[in-house]
């Protein structure tokens, strides 16, 4: 998915999760971690959008593994949580991160190119719906969109008025 697609996916399941978690869902700081989480994976791909911010890791990346290799598999999610929780962080910011970084997995894992998710094993997985770009990724974004935004409703009745 685009990087606006993967802003709107992360910060929609942000706002779903938080509740659950005991945090609050409209947390400035919050969004904003999750919205690094949602496009951190992508760091694998130098014309991304986090790809392009960051050429120095994006390119070395591209070449030696290719596009959704470990930045969109399991393996690179238990290790964000490892460094983080080695590196003191605390749930505040360990959560949102990786509910975006998660989210993100879960919206590519809706193209058509699926990803590797048990990388290093070859093995693709995907629910295709939609290709990157298209039509069909706007609808399913705005379908996201306007769930998260009846559910923020929900919990908070005064955020419409
Ligand atoms: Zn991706």
């Amino acid at each position: 998915m685009l990087a606006g697609s993967h802003v709107v996916v992360g910060i929609a399941a942000w706002t779903w999760v938080a509740p659950h978690l005991g945090l609050p869902p409209l947390d400035p700081r919050a969004l904003a971690l999750t919205t690094i989480g949602a496009l951190l994976p992508d760091i694998d791909h130098p014309a991304s959008w986090v790809g392009g911010h960051l050429r120095v890791i994006s390119r070395p990346l591209a070449a030696l593994i290719g596009h959704r290799g470990v930045t969109h598999s399991v393996l690179a999610v238990l290790a964000c949580l490892v460094l983080l929780r080695w590196q003191g962080f605390s749930r505040g910011v360990i959560d949102p991160l990786v509910i975006g970084y998660l989210s993100h997995l879960a919206a590519d894992l809706l193209t058509s190119s699926g990803l590797r998710l048990a990388w290093p094993l070859p093995q693709r997985q995907a629910i295709p719906l939609c290709r990157t770009g298209s039509l069909s990724e706007s609808i399913i974004v705005a379908v996201v969109a306007v769930w998260a935004g009846l559910a923020i409703l929900r919990l908070h009745p005064g955020v419409g008025l």
